[in-house]
């Protein structure tokens, strides 16, 4: 008998990717998703929404460094992050490394993604106790537009625009963003892919350029996101990635990373021509 194989089919577009499944760990239905976690060779044990690969243990640190770093050593001074999504647990272990955060808020929706890495991912999930996060399981778009708290940085660690995920990729939502951010508030939200996703990143895009007035784009390489280049979409208020960033912050701190450092923050900015062509007019100078 062959190997039991996982198909992870993509919305609209006609090829998938094939993966060798050692064994399945969990297999779940909660109100929002199909949640799984199976066991590979290659990926280690991979976390599956709806049957779309959201994490890998062999490249979640790029992902994770990613989200959370580049805004962290943007803001002058991150106290306060609030995380939507994010449920494996990873964007918080990497927010709560940095001594500065004085508290942490993540609003996942869906308490079984919770649940199933706590007990699947240990190595995503070891943060979900920490005394300096606040873990809420609610829709992340109501909290946004009820919260009376103001952040520093909101990092929006989503799945793709489908499903309870869509309307975090709508006007409203940001919206609200721009409302429960400081003065020099930085979001950085999974930004989708300048291959694949063109519109969803275009609308992004557009979306954000009309509340924030810096916007960025950054790229970062993965294993298991089709076509590999991602992206993250950056907005702020008033701090820039670059022109602001200051790069002796990050040896400064003392924290190691598997992914990210001071040049990949630097390089990270730099689009290819297509991309500049696809998305360089929503963005600040
Ligand atoms: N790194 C992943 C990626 O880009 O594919 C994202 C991983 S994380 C598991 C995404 C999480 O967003 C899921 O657990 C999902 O339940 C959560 N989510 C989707 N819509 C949400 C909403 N409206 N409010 C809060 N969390 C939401």
């Amino acid at each position: 008998m062959g190997k039991k194989l996982f198909v992870e089919e993509f919305q609209g577009l006609d090829f998938s990717m094939k993966y060798g499944v050692e064994k399945t760990l969990f297999c779940g239905q909660s109100d929002f998703q199909s949640v799984d976690i199976v066991e590979t060779k290659t990926f280690g044990k991979m976390l599956l929404n709806d049957g779309l690969v959201m994490v890998t243990e062999r490249d979640e640190f790029v992902y994770h460094d990613m989200i959370a770093h580049v805004p962290l050593f943007t803001h002058p001074c991150p106290r306060k992050v609030l995380i939507i999504g994010g449920g494996d647990g990873g964007t918080a272990r990497e927010v709560l490394r940095h001594d500065v955060v004085e508290k942490c808020v993540m609003v996942e929706i869906d308490a079984m993604v919770v649940e199933a890495s706590r007990t699947h991912l240990p190595s995503m999930s070891c943060s979900l106790d920490h005394p300096k996060l606040e873990l809420r399981i609610e829709d992340g778009i109501k909290y946004v537009e009820e919260t009376d708290e103001v952040f520093d940085v909101v990092l929006v660690d989503s799945t793709d625009p489908i499903g309870p995920a869509a309307p975090l990729f709508g006007s409203a939502f940001y919206q609200n963003v721009y409302r429960c951010l400081a003065e020099t508030g930085i979001v950085v939200a999974q930004g989708e892919s300048s291959h694949y996703e063109k519109k969803s990143q275009e609308k992004l895009l557009s979306i954000v350029s009309e509340i924030f007035p810096v916007r960025a784009l950054y790229n970062y390489h993965n294993l298991t996101y089709p076509g590999g280049m991602w992206s993250f979409a950056l907005a702020s208020k008033g701090p820039h990635p670059l022109k602001d960033f200051d790069s002796s912050k990050v040896s400064a701190s003392r924290l190691n990373f598997r992914y990210y450092n001071e040049a990949v923050h630097w390089g990270a900015f730099a689009l290819p021509s297509f991309q500049k062509d696809l998305v360089g007019g929503y963005l600040s100078p």
